[in-house]
């Protein structure tokens, strides 16, 4: 996995690992193949099959959440009724309780992002598919920076750039 920016995309916090499997399944740029890798996060982390299963749910359904925000509301009830999350109130600050394991802590990562106002900057690239958080002051940042194979790679956004220079200035090659 090749990415010029690795350590300015993560995302703050607990939320870090939400991007981890979002970025399980992913498009890469010298294939453009899509590929899953979420076999190899569950093993490392000891899940079970069954386990593993849920994973995959909420890993698709949290890249929805994102690529779609129109189904965000439906998928996120779902997800917080079938893992009892519930919000609580802990020093003074607003967090989520559970009854355990890893969707769980996963979810109450994506809730508190979004109680912060901080799940609208993990997103999606719209090129590549690649999910990366948003750092810029103004939260309008649309494509990753991945480049296949170094610098004379192909990088994410270029094809849209030079859709939207010709149409500035027609004409031009
Ligand atoms: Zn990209």
């Amino acid at each position: 996995m090749v990415s010029v920016d690795g350590h300015r995309q993560a995302a703050p916090g607990e939320l870090e690992r939400v991007r981890e499997l979002l970025n399980t399944w992913l498009v890469p740029n010298d294939t453009r193949v899509p590929t899953d890798n979420l076999a190899e996060f569950c093993a490392a982390r000891g899940l079970g099959t069954a386990e593993a299963d849920t994973i995959r749910a909420l890993r698709d359904d949290l890249r929805s959440v994102i690529e779609q925000p129109a189904d965000a509301e439906g998928l996120l009830a779902d997800w917080s009724a079938s893992t009892a999350l519930r919000p609580v109130l802990s020093q003074g600050r607003l967090a989520f309780a559970h009854d355990g394991g890893l969707a769980a802590e996963l979810l109450a990562a994506v809730f508190s992002a979004a109680a912060a106002g901080r799940l609208r900057r993990l997103k999606a690239c719209p090129d590549c598919r690649w999910v990366f958080y948003d750092h810029t002051r103004n939260g309008r940042k649309r494509w990753c920076l991945m480049y296949a194979g170094g610098p004379e790679g192909r990088a994410c956004g270029t094809i849209a750039k030079v859709r939207t220079y010709r149409q500035r200035h027609p004409g031009t090659a």
